[in-house]
């Protein structure tokens, strides 16, 4: 069943209950509450996404790509940052963000750079990172949200998730001074101190940009403010749908880098 026709279905925009078919949410006044039926579809696709794996796959893909396309500059390793380093021409060509891609018009290249990495080191210490802090704002602010807060504290000018992963954790430092309490002032304690070590680890790697840390850090923290955590409102339609939109946004992203280098 694709479209809810009958019964009840929640508003997108507030999450109270109206008819399937009702024109005008009777609490918030939202047009089409239930987005004409597909509000409890847009659960289900939601509830299915696993974001921790997708991002893990996206990466992995992306790199073994970012390889195959200049194995020669791949194998060129100098020291242990840049073992197996894919040429800059390959990132640029699988959508790595920067100053020049946003001046020639390459505006999907802030969502494809997320999964684009400079090396094997990078690639790892990320991928570690997202697949140990996806799962507690998931839990906290819901599986849209965690897409959410993802992509957008990851689009600052860099390749790499490693903004996001900061953009996680100021989610998390929100959640906790938001919360507060015992086991806000804890959560907020931990991840602060987290986010502090690896903003230091930063200036000691060559190649990092530092400015992005803090951009993802601080833009993970606004997106889990703006949106909200799970304690204080239960993830709704709104949500799924943009989290949805910025995932699609991606996969686009990635069809127009591999166009514009392959076929136009
Ligand atoms: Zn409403």
């Amino acid at each position: 069943m694709l479209r809810q026709r009958s019964g009840s279905i929640l508003c997108y925009a507030c999450g109270k209950l109206n008819r399937a078919d009702a024109s005008v949410c009777f609490s918030c006044g939202a047009r089409w509450p239930g987005l004409w039926g597909f509000g409890p579809l847009l659960g289900r696709v939601v509830g299915r996404l696993d974001m921790a794996r997708l991002v893990t796959v996206a990466c992995v893909i992306a790199y073994a790509a970012s390889l195959l396309l200049d194995p020669r500059a791949a194998l060129r390793a100098r020291g242990p940052f840049d073992i197996l380093a894919p040429s800059s021409g390959a990132l640029y060509a699988l959508g790595a963000a920067g100053a020049l891609p946003w001046a020639e018009g390459r505006w999907w290249t802030v969502f494809t750079a997320i999964y684009l990495h400079g090396s094997l080191l990078h690639i790892l210490f990320n991928l570690m990172w997202v697949r140990q802090l996806g799962p507690p704002v998931e839990a906290l602010f819901g599986r849209a949200r965690l897409v959410m807060i993802f992509t957008v504290a990851g689009v600052p000018f860099t390749i790499g998730a490693s903004g996001a992963v900061f953009g996680l954790l100021g989610a998390m430092v929100q959640y906790g001074r938001s919360r507060g309490g015992t086991f806000g002032m804890a959560v907020f304690r931990q991840y602060g101190q987290w986010a502090l070590v690896i903003f230091v680890l930063g200036f000691l790697m060559p190649g990092v940009n530092n400015l992005a840390h803090a951009g993802g850090f601080a833009g993970g923290y606004l997106a889990a403010l703006l949106a909200g955590h799970g304690e204080r409102s239960p993830e709704r339609s709104l949500h799924r749908l943009a989290a949805l939109a910025l995932l699609a946004l991606t996969g686009v992203g990635f069809a127009l880098a591999l166009w514009t280098t392959f076929v136009r």
